[in-house]
């Protein structure tokens, strides 16, 4: 199966992530891509202080002009960030994203309030159902205030962490609060991601589940980037395979590219 773009990775530039950006972009090169985005982690305020997730911009912006230099005969290289929103550091969050260029931002929830959702802070003391329904609404919170972000990361990513027996996520229990967060999403031209790191983490499938995808077409969204998360070259592409089958199950004709923040439609009709 051919792919044309791996739109979500990480390099030593996140500080959970030992990966050169020229082993990244290489493997990108093997798989016979056409396009990649680097979009490292800017998490402001982010509470495990071992991981702080600031972005040295200069240094991250320069290194990939080297490489977008280097590799121009084989791949196009696209200068994206990921941003982990939350409502208290919106000011800081939107400063970072003002003094610089990008072509391509996922806004992300990593935590809630504060609380790291990787681990079992924001899960302890709440019923599975207050948790995730508490995930969802900041979510919708973010989506509301902030508008630096192209697409929205791991939409339903609460469903990683905690430590409950069963950490599926019953769409229908969060039906109400979903459609409000992908018609919010569409009103204001934004996109979602299919993030494939799903399977890595256990879940048997990638983000999101096939009904949100689903919804999120149904509802006139169109605005749908693939990426694998990897933090490492051997994760680049990761079950893209698992990812394109969904695009195809669902209908979707399309994936979306950026340059400059401006999306572009990339067919991906069989
Ligand atoms: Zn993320
Ligand atoms: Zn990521």
């Amino acid at each position: 199966m051919h792919f044309y773009a791996d739109y979500h990775m990480h390099t030593n530039f996140s500080s959970d992530s030992h990966a050169a950006m020229e082993d990244m972009i290489e493997k990108a090169i093997s798989f016979g891509l056409k396009e990649i985005a680097i979009t490292d982690h800017l998490d402001c305020q982010y509470p495990d202080k071992e991981f702080p997730f600031l972005l040295d911009y200069h240094a991250y912006s320069e290194k990939i002009a080297q490489m977008q230099k280097k590799y121009a005969e084989k791949i196009i290289i696209r200068k994206g960030v990921e941003f982990g929103l939350q409502a208290h550091v919106k000011k800081e969050t939107d400063t970072f994203y003002e003094n610089g260029t990008f072509d391509f931002v996922i806004g992300s929830t990593h935590c809630v309030k504060g609380l790291e959702l990787h681990g079992n802070s924001f899960y302890e003391g709440k019923t599975q159902h207050d948790a995730y329904l508490e995930y969802f609404e900041d979510l919708y919170h973010n989506i509301q205030i902030y508008d630096c972000f192209d697409v929205y990361g791991h939409i339903d990513y609460v469903n990683r962490y905690g430590n409950y027996d069963n950490r599926n996520l019953n769409y229908m229990e969060f039906q109400e609060i979903i459609d409000e967060i992908l018609k919010l999403l569409i009103q204001k031209g934004k996109g979602i991601e299919i993030n494939t790191s799903g399977i890595k983490y256990g879940l048997g499938y990638v983000h999101p589940k096939i009904e949100i995808l689903k919804r999120y077409k149904q509802l006139g969204g169109e605005i749908i980037t693939v990426g694998s998360d990897a933090h490492a070259p051997d994760r680049v592409c990761a079950n893209f395979k698992e990812a394109y089958e969904l695009l195809h199950a669902v209908g979707v004709k399309a994936i979306t590219v950026f340059e400059k923040q401006q999306p572009r439609f990339i067919s991906i009709s069989k």
